[in-house]
C-alpha cells in the first residue's frame, strides 16, 4: 500500500521566514528531536550557503556517531538539502557538503517564467536546467534527488507532467508539488495530484502554504489523492506551522488529522513510525528558539488544546474526556507537571564560571572528569549561549556534554 511520510522543512522554509532565525545548534537539536519522533526526513538547510556548510556536515556526521546509548545520534532521519535546480549550484553543494539528498527547485508557472525570469527561459529551458541539475547531482554521488516545481499550483498540468517525466527520466525519484502561494484548495489539489500520479507515476511531495488557511487540508487532500492512485506521498510540514508569510502545514496538525479524522483514520496511509509523544517538547523548543510563542488555540500543543472552563464542557470532560476531546493529551507527550523554581537560581552562560556550570550539570546528573573537562565544556557553553542569545535548554546542555567536538563545529562561524 502507498504511504504518506513526513519531510519536515522547519530548518529550511521555517528558518528562511522573515524576522526569525535559528543558531546552528538549535537547528541540530530540532533534527535530533525530529529523528526521535520517527519523522522520515528533514530538509535541513541550504548547502550552497557557506554558513550552513559546517552545520550540514556535522549533522551528516551525527548519523554515524554513536550517542551514549550506543545508537547513532541521528538514527533514521533523511537529511535533505535545498538547492536551485542549477548544475553549478549543485556542484558547489556537493563539493562543500556531504549531503546525499538534494531537492532541486525551479519555477514552472507562466507567471514566474514571465515575471520572475522575465521571459529569459522557455519551458524547454526550464526542463533542461532541471535535468542537467539532476544528472549533476547523481553523478556527484547523490542518492536521492527530488525535483521541486515552484508555483506548481499555478502551472498548467501538461507542463508539470512533462517536467515530472523529464526529471524521472534523468533519475529524479520524487516530484515536489509546491503550492508556493497557497492558491490550491482541497478539491483542486486532489484532482491535480491524482492526475499527476496517474500520468507521471512517481512519488509526489506536497509543499503547501497557508495563505488561505488551507495548508494542512491541502497537504492531506493531495497526499491522499496520490496514495489512492497507488503512489507514495510526502508532506512537507513545519513545527508550529512556521514558514514564509502565513506559514507551512503544521506538523502536529497533519499527523493528528491523518490519525483521527473521521474517514482518513481508516485508510492507514500514514507512516506508522511516527511517535508524537515528543511533539509537546519539540513545539515548545521551537517556539522558544524562534521566540514565537505557541498560540493558545494551536492544534494539540496550545495551552487550550485540552482546557475546559464553561460549565457544560467541564462537566462533560470530567465525566468522560471523550465527550470533548478527540484525542488524548498523552499522545502529544503532555501531562507532566513542570517544575518552576521560585527561589535562588544558578544559571550558566557566556559569562559563567566553573562552579555555576558544575551545579547546572549536576542537576542533569552529569559530572565532569577533571578540571580540563569542566573548562572545555564551559568554553562551549559560553559560545552556545552567545549564538542562541538565550539561556541554554536541557537538550542543548546535554548535547554539548556528550558531543563536544560536534558542538564546537556548530559554534564555529567564520565569515
Ligand atoms: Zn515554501
Amino acid at each position: 500500500m502507498a504511504k504518506i511520510r513526513i519531510v519536515d522543512v522547519t530548518n529550511r522554509d521555517g528558518e528562511q521566514t522573515a524576522r526569525i532565525v535559528l543558531s546552528k545548534l538549535q537547528k541540530t537539536i530540532i533534527n535530533i528531536m525530529l529523528d526521535q519522533m520517527g519523522i522520515y526526513g528533514s530538509e535541513l538547510g541550504f548547502p550552497l550557503s557557506p554558513h550552513e556548510w559546517e552545520y550540514i556536515n556535522a549533522n551528516v556526521d551525527l548519523t554515524q556517531i554513536n550517542d551514549h546509548d550506543g545508537e547513532p545520534v541521528i538514527r533514521q532521519l533523511r537529511l535533505e538539502g535545498w538547492s536551485r535546480a542549477v548544475a553549478a549550484d549543485v556542484e558547489v553543494a556537493l563539493r562543500k557538503t556531504k549531503v546525499k539528498n538534494l531537492n532541486l527547485s525551479i519555477s514552472t508557472s507562466q507567471q514566474m517564467l514571465e515575471w520572475k525570469f522575465r521571459g529569459k527561459f522557455s519551458r524547454d529551458d526550464i526542463i533542461k536546467m532541471m535535468t542537467d541539475a539532476v544528472r549533476t547531482a547523481l553523478e556527484g554521488g547523490c542518492e536521492v534527488v527530488g525535483i521541486n516545481a515552484e508555483d506548481a499550483s499555478r502551472t498548467d498540468l501538461e507542463f508539470l507532467k512533462d517536467f515530472g517525466l523529464a526529471g524521472k527520466e534523468a533519475g529524479a525519484q520524487i516530484l515536489r508539488y509546491c503550492d508556493t502561494l497557497g492558491y490550491d484548495d482541497p478539491f483542486s489539489i486532489s484532482e491535480r495530484i491524482a492526475w499527476l500520479a496517474r500520468e507521471v507515476g512517481m512519488p509526489l511531495e506536497l509543499h503547501c502554504h497557508n495563505d488561505l488557511g488551507l495548508a494542512v487540508a491541502n497537504s492531506i487532500a493531495g497526499a491522499v489523492a496520490a496514495c489512492d492512485e497507488g503512489v507514495d506521498a510526502y508532506i512537507n510540514t513545519t513545527v508550529n506551522g512556521v514558514g514564509e508569510r502565513a506559514g507551512n502545514a503544521d506538523l502536529v496538525s497533519v499527523v493528528l488529522a491523518l490519525r483521527h479524522s473521521s474517514q482518513l483514520s481508516q485508510r492507514g496511509y500514514l507512516d506508522e513510525g511516527i511517535d508524537l509523544t515528543k511533539a509537546w517538547r519539540l513545539a515548545n523548543y521551537v517556539a522558544d528558539a524562534f521566540g514565537l510563542p505557541i498560540p493558545i488555540n494551536q492544534v494539540g500543543v496550545g495551552a487550550n488544546a485540552f482546557a475546559h472552563e464553561s460549565g457544560i464542557h467541564a462537566d462533560g470532560a470530567l465525566k468522560d474526556r471523550s465527550n470533548y476531546e478527540l484525542y488524548d493529551f498523552e499522545e502529544l507527550g503532555r501531562g507532566q507537571t513542570e517544575e518552576r523554581r521560585t527561589g535562588r537560581e544558578i544559571l550558566t552562560g557566556q559569562h559563567g564560571g566553573t562552579s555555576g556550570l558544575e551545579y547546572v550539570y549536576s542537576r542533569l546528573d552529569l559530572a565532569f572528569r577533571d578540571a580540563e573537562h569542566t573548562r572545555q565544556t564551559l568554553h562551549l557553553v559560553q559560545y552556545a549561549n552567545l549564538c542562541n542569545q538565550k539561556q541554554l535548554t536541557e537538550e542543548e546542555l546535554r548535547f554539548i556534554y556528550h558531543h563536544p567536538d560536534i558542538a564546537r563545529r556548530l559554534l564555529t562561524l567564520t565569515p
